[in-house]
């Protein structure tokens, strides 16, 4: 018999992974080109072809005899080295080389962390709604997730309802900006709010409360939105980044875990965290693609395709009668379910062959994730769909 929390885990699997495969078996039976599946943060637009070329170049490159070799940890120290530079230079952070552990994504990174800090019973706070994965992550290592309530209309965090829940077996607080799945950035002054209580709340209760970043989508923003670097507003913050979005590649599992040097416990969290990636199977995050990313670091990523989904989406939806929270940054559509009923809005869509992922699943109901990481194609032949289905639940008509 398996393990109880895995046979948990086994009968609640994600529901977004079950609306990919449900995606997969519609396009089956009806033909890809009438299926509209929204459901997956999984990038349309290929990886950058100077990242396929740094691929060849590292193959290539004889000095690169030890690219399929064991390594510390951590990563390559001359990856790490690469990455510190190339965020002090854009964030006027202070990065050493030692202070980056190169992580099997974010994912990697995040579950990294969380073993790295977290006693059984400890709290990690995170705000609704929020990347589905977390509440598993956490579990893993017998931590409790509590949730800060979603704040509507704006879903940024309310300040007070945060600073309540914080106790004295709070670890630390998730953020995540560009947010998955609002679309929302958090600015200067929500990050400085975030500070502001985090560094009451340490003084208050004696102890470190690290601040976890967890920022794949920070370079997709819009319209000259900027998102502002977390870490530059607390010390104490455990950023942790993955290339899956910005260079479209979720598959190779790349990402890294940075630390200021002034964080509390830094030797120590940076030792652990080395270990955490070794004991947890991982060893070391994958050596071609530490090589390859290292090169291509000023690479931006595909916004313009996805400012111009971003348009079509929101503005074609918007006409319909839809209610949408308009995205600055990431590539999700957070729209509100007519009737509050998100379960039942996803059950219509269906219908038509459109497929999006309840607010449920991010624990913040009445409102439905469409995912515009997908062809254009896709999206103007949806929008008759769309209009069908606005019909239906009797939104206003374009
Ligand atoms: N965090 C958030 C908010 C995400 O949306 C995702 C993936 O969709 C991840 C973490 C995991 O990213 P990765 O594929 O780099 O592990």
């Amino acid at each position: 018999m398996i393990s109880e929390k895995m046979l948990r885990l086994a009968q609640n699997n994600s529901v977004i992974r079950a609306m990919f495969e449900e995606g997969n078996a519609l396009a089956e039976r009806f033909g890809r080109e009438n299926v509209f599946d929204f459901s997956l943060g999984n990038p349309n637009f290929p990886a950058p072809p100077s990242l396929d070329g740094a691929v060849r170049a590292v193959l290539d490159d004889t000095l690169s005899t030890d690219v399929h070799g064991y390594m510390s940890n951590a990563g390559f120290l001359p990856v790490r080295r690469a990455v510190s530079e190339n965020l002090n230079a854009r964030f006027g952070s202070g990065y050493e080389p030692a202070g980056i552990i190169m992580s099997v994504g974010a994912a990697g990174a995040l579950n990294v962390v969380l073993k790295t800090l977290l006693n059984p019973g400890d709290e990690i706070l995170a705000f609704a709604p929020y990347f589905v994965e977390y509440g598993n992550y956490v579990a893993n290592y017998d931590g409790v997730l509590k949730v800060v309530p979603p704040n509507p209309p704006s879903f940024l965090p309310d300040e007070k309802a945060f600073a309540a829940l914080i106790s004295d077996k709070t670890k630390a607080v998730i953020i995540n900006t560009p947010n998955n799945p609002t679309g929302v950035i958090y600015g200067e002054k929500t990050l400085t709010a975030i500070a502001d209580v985090l560094t009451q709340k340490q003084k208050e209760y004696g102890h470190p409360i690290y601040l976890i970043s967890d920022e794949p989508y920070r370079e997709l923003v819009y319209d000259g939105a900027a998102q502002p670097f977390s870490a530059n507003f607390y010390e104490n913050t455990l950023v942790c980044y993955s290339w899956s979005k910005s260079l479209s590649l979720p598959g190779e599992r790349i990402g890294y875990i940075a630390v200021r040097p002034g964080a509390e416990d830094y030797a120590l969290l940076l030792d652990a965290m080395s270990i955490a990636t070794r004991v947890m199977g991982f060893v070391n995050a994958p050596a071609l693609m530490q090589l390859a990313v290292a090169r291509v670091l000023s690479e931006e990523p595909a916004i313009s395709g996805y400012a111009e989904n971003r348009k079509l989406l929101f503005e074609g939806l918007t006409a319909l009668g839809y209610e949408c929270v308009r995205p600055d940054g990431a590539f999700y559509l957070w729209v509100q379910a007519p009737g509050s009923d998100d379960k039942a809005f996803v059950a219509a869509a269906k219908k038509y062959n459109i497929l999006f992922v309840p607010g449920t699943s991010f624990a913040c109901p009445g409102y439905v994730r469409i995912a515009y990481c997908v062809s254009r194609d896709m999206i103007e032949r949806s929008l008759t769909a769309f209009a069908a289905l606005a019909s239906d639940l009797g939104l206003r008509k374009a």
